[in-house]
This record gives C-alpha cells, sequence and structure tokens, in this order.
C-alpha cells in the first residue's frame, strides 16, 4: 500500500518563493570596496526574476553550468537562485586554485558562463584562452578599479540585468534529482573531482540547518558567512537562511579580522561560520568588540582546537559549534554541541566535548571502518576507523564518473579519508587522515605532489611531507627528506629547489632531514610513524 501523500518535488524553486513571499523585507548586506550595500529580500527576488532571463539571452543550454568566480556578496546570492531555478547548474570556482587546477575544473564542468568580481578578474582572465567552453564572462563591479577587457565576451553584470525583462511566473523543477549545483573538491589525490549537488540533496541539507540541535537557524537570525560560497556553498548557509528569513551581512572581498569583526559587530550578527584560521584571527579584537548578539559561531572545515573554542568561550561567552563534514556531504555531516548526558560535567570535560566533531544529523548515517580489514568497529571511543557516510545529501559518486571505487564502497557508502573513534553515544573525535593531504587555513595542500617535486631534485634519495600543526594555519606541510649517499644538502636548497614548483603557500614551513623515511608492512611510506614523531614539531616563526 502507497502513502496518499502529494508528490511535490524538493527543489530550490520553494526557497526562493517562500523568501520571496514571506521575507521581502529581510535584508542583505555586502561589503565592498565602495561601502556596504543594502538591498531587501524583495529587490533581490526582482533581480534574480531579470537574471533568469538574462541567463536565456546568453543563450546557456538548459543545463548548461554556470561558473562563479566570487566573493561572499549578495549579487552572488542571486546566482545561487537564478542558476538552479532555472534548470542551469550553478558552479562556485575556488578562487584560491592555482591556475592549472582552474583551467581543468572549468573545463571539465563545461561552464558555459562564468560570472566574475571585477576585483578577480586580474586572477581569471589571464587564463580566457584555456577556457574551451566559457562564451561569456559577466563582469560585476564591485567597485574594484582592474581593468576591464575590451572584448565581445565580457558583459557588465547590472546593464544586463537592467536590459532584462523579469521572469514572472513561478519556477519549476519537475525531477527533485536534477542537478541545482557542482563544487569541485581538491580534498583528494589527483585532479580536482566534481561533486554535483541536487535539489532535492539541497533543500533537505538546508532544513538540516533550521533543526533545534544544529544551528537552529530561525527568522529572527541575522547571519554572517565568512566560509567562502565557494566552499561547499558556504556550508549551506545562504540556503537555510533563505528557508528561514533571516537576514544575511556579506563580507565581500575584504576578509581580514578587522574588518569580519566590524561587520559582527556593526550588524549585530547572531550567526556567523568560518574555519579556525579566520577565528584565531578574530581572536585578539573581542576585548573592544561587543559581539553581545553573537549566539553561535560555526566552525569546522579543519579540526577546531580547544583552545580557541575556550578563550572565545572566556571572553564572549560563546564557543565554537564544532562541525564536521565533506564537499561531499554537502558539507555538514556531524555537528557538535552539549547533550543531556553532560549534565554536571565540569568545564574541562565540556571543552573536551565541543572539541568533538560531534553527532551525525539526523538522515546522515555514519560507520567506522578497520580501512585494512574492512571490518566495522565498536562505538567504544577507543577502536578507531575510518569513517564512511551515507544519507540523502552525501555524494553517491563524481561528475564524469572520475575516482569510481575509490571513494565509494561497493554498498554505497562514501570513503572520507577521515579516522575516526566515535563514543557510545554518536559522538565523532577525528584522530588521523587516511588521504594524504594537508589542510592549510581551509585549503588543501597535496602531500604527494610535493613529496614528487622534491624527490625531483638529483640529490635527494627520499622524501615524505607530513602535517605539522600550526597556531594560526593549522596545519603547515613538513618535508622529511632523505639525501642520497655522499652528498649534502640544506633546508634552504629543498626549498629553493620547490619555489618555482609549487604555489608560495605550498612551500613547507620545516624541512628535517631523517635517514630513512619508516615503512609500513607492505612497503609504503608510514606517514603515521612520522606524523608521531614530528607531531609535537614547533614552527618557528609562524
Ligand atoms: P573539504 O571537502 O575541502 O571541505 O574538506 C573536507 C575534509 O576537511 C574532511 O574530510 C576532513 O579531513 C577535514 N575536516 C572538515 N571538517 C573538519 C573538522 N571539524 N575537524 C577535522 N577535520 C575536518
Amino acid at each position: 500500500m502507497l502513502g496518499l501523500m502529494q508528490q511535490r518535488p524538493l527543489a530550490l524553486p520553494h526557497v526562493f518563493h517562500r523568501a520571496e513571499q514571506y521575507f521581502g523585507h529581510k535584508t542583505l548586506v555586502t561589503a565592498e570596496a565602495a561601502g556596504e550595500s543594502t538591498m531587501s529580500i524583495a529587490d533581490w527576488a526582482q533581480r534574480v526574476r531579470r537574471l533568469a532571463t538574462v541567463l536565456d539571452t546568453l543563450d546557456v543550454s538548459a543545463d548548461g553550468r554556470v561558473g562563479t568566480f566570487c566573493w561572499n556578496t549578495a549579487r552572488h546570492l542571486e546566482l545561487y537562485m537564478a542558476a538552479p531555478c532555472t534548470g542551469r547548474v550553478l558552479h562556485t570556482l575556488n578562487i584560491r586554485l592555482f591556475p592549472e587546477q582552474l583551467t581543468y575544473i572549468v573545463n571539465h564542468a563545461a561552464d558555459e558562463v562564468v560570472f566574475v568580481d571585477r576585483s578577480l578578474l586580474p586572477v581569471l582572465w589571464p587564463l580566457v584562452d584555456k577556457l574551451e567552453t566559457v562564451r561569456h564572462f559577466v563582469v560585476i563591479d564591485d567597485g574594484a578599479d582592474a581593468e576591464v577587457p575590451d572584448d565581445p565576451r565580457v558583459h557588465d553584470y547590472e546593464e544586463l540585468l537592467a536590459a532584462a525583462t523579469p521572469f514572472t511566473g513561478t519556477f519549476t523543477i519537475e525531477d527533485e534529482n536534477t542537478a541545482a549545483a557542482m563544487c569541485y573538491t581538491s580534498g583528494t589525490t589527483g585532479n580536482p573531482k566534481g561533486v554535483v549537488y541536487s535539489h532535492r540533496s539541497a533543500v533537505l541539507h538546508s532544513l538540516i540547518s533550521l533543526v533545534a540541535d544544529g544551528i537552529a537557524l530561525a527568522e529572527r537570525d541575522v547571519v554572517l558567512p565568512v566560509v567562502p560560497m565557494f566552499h561547499a556553498n558556504a556550508w549551506g548557509l545562504p540556503y537555510g537562511c533563505l528557508l528561514a528569513g533571516s537576514d544575511m551581512v556579506f563580507p565581500g572581498p575584504n576578509m581580514t579580522p578587522t574588518a569580519i569583526a566590524a561587520l559582527l559587530e556593526k550588524h549585530r550578527v547572531t550567526v556567523t561560520g568560518g574555519v579556525p584560521t579566520i577565528w584565531m584571527g578574530v581572536l585578539p579584537l573581542l576585548p573592544d568588540l561587543d559581539l553581545s548578539a553573537l549566539r553561535l559561531i560555526l566552525c569546522g572545515g579543519s579540526a577546531v582546537p580547544k583552545a580557541l573554542s575556550e578563550e572565545y568561550r572566556k571572553a564572549i561567552g560563546v564557543p565554537m559549534l564544532h562541525a564536521w563534514g565533506m564537499t561531499e556531504t554537502s558539507p555538514i555531516a556531524t555537528i557538535s554541541g552539549l547533550r543531556s548526558h553532560h549534565a554536571g560535567a565540569s568545564e574541562a570535560d565540556l571543552a573536551d566535548a565541543r572539541s568533538r566533531q560531534g553527532y551525525a544529523t539526523p538522515l546522515v548515517d555514519l560507520r567506522l571502518v578497520d580501512p585494512s580489514t574492512g571490518e566495522i568497529q565498536p562505538w567504544d571511543d577507543v577502536a578507531s576507523g575510518e569513517i564512511q557516510a551515507a544519507g540523502p545529501w552525501i555524494a553517491a559518486e563524481y561528475f564524469r564518473g572520475e575516482g569510481e571505487g575509490a571513494q565509494f564502497t561497493e554498498d554505497g557508502w562514501l570513503r572520507t579519508g577521515d579516522v575516526a573513534t566515535v563514543d557510545r553515544y554518536g559522538s565523532v573525535r577525528l584522530v588521523d587522515r587516511t588521504k594524504d593531504l594537508i589542510k592549510s587555513g581551509g585549503e588543501w595542500i597535496g602531500s604527494v605532489e610535493l613529496e614528487n617535486e622534491i624527490m625531483a631534485h638529483p640529490k635527494v634519495a627520499e622524501a615524505a611531507v607530513i602535517a605539522i600543526p600550526h597556531p594560526k594555519w593549522v596545519e603547515r606541510p613538513m618535508a622529511c627528506v632523505v639525501v642520497k649517499a655522499g652528498e649534502t644538502l640544506t633546508a634552504e636548497e629543498v626549498i629553493a629547489h620547490l619555489e618555482p614548483r609549487v604555489a608560495k603557500w605550498w612551500l613547507p614551513d620545516a624541512v628535517e632531514f631523517i635517514d630513512e623515511v619508516p615503512k609500513t608492512s607492505v612497503g609504503k611510506f608510514s606517514k603515521k610513524t612520522l606524523r608521531e614523531k614530528f607531531g609535537g614539531y614547533q614552527v618557528q616563526n609562524p
């Protein structure tokens, strides 16, 4: 017997029309070079309707990929809705990637148009001739003075909007499994991989940001997403806010701690979110700020240091709300926070509890699997294993079948590459990583790529690159180098060798010379042994 409920697709047009109908009086503030601008949701919705027509005028195909190369702004939020509500796929591009990665991603996704903030044109435009599928570049003038190329492919965002007739109907997406947005992850070895969110996954993931044991987004909130809108859709905050009707404040291009702090105070922000590095930057400013409106700081992307969370708790009464996830998990999979069994615990125990990655949200399933035997591990907080995840907003595969098999199990779970223990209440605590990568300030550094470059040095026999803790960036690379017999080599020479080969922020903070890279029983580099050996290493002059 089937249920007799209406079949309504879970799709973003509902979020758009709800915001337009109920929350037209709410506001979107953006900080840009020319100053702050405030837009009502009613005006924003009209602009989304115009933008929908613009995409037709630009002849973007029915499911064409719409690239964005933008800061966090209200105009970026227009693209967040206009692209998926017209059946196109929003493709947010990470402005911090190397040129080669960016070119690869745009071509792999087959972006037809890229909307670019004027201040970011100098990064994107030099690649223009390598972007094979892009027919239009639409410049969003954010007050920067970057030169706008005189080229028939270049258009002005505001001019296009002004000339467009707004779409007046109701947006419809028949099949909730239609792609809505995509985001490439560089958190894997090899080429970046495309994660494709559906309307259904985006709506369900937005709903989860409204639940009480999570972020509890509400209409009366004022939300400032510091996490970039190109990082897994700013952790789903923009869609969640539109669904809840919260006001939003967008930081635009100025991501300095002073600018973020000023916005938090001035707009009486209640909810914000960003990687630990951001909050480490804001920490020294806390004594001079009135953040009495702030109720929640969402923090993740890297492990949140317990001390950081405690410093916030002591200074402003708001510890970090620790969350864990991946681009592949939309991204929120677990959220920490205190539960009834913590009642009466000491401050030290509460701080420990908060520093865990936390509990799977409703609709997310997790299991702990021994990576070598494949056996399911008990939730006793002692046995560790790789976390595998399943759920309606967890990727089932990558775009164009990339990396098939490696990241997904035969029974359809995502291998996260994160190693954890889980306590009997289901709280996850990350202890290690099987993926050979380093996460510095929220961005990935490929250890294998660094190793290959170091091992290309004629005097190097072997090299392994590991993550070492860093007070600002959370992790930084350390190179452990074995010099060929009879040769001599200095740390400076290793760095000089790398300088022309990798981005500046990939250069190791430390180079240690060792006799041999420790190996596992099957002869692989045992990074674990090296991490144990150098885990307490203090970076000089951080
Ligand atoms: P990305 O896809 O770039 O968002 O990276 C996801 C990865 O970042 C995860 O698989 C973890 O390795 C790491 N990560 C995310 N959140 C946390 C967290 N709260 N604690 C520790 N690591 C995290």
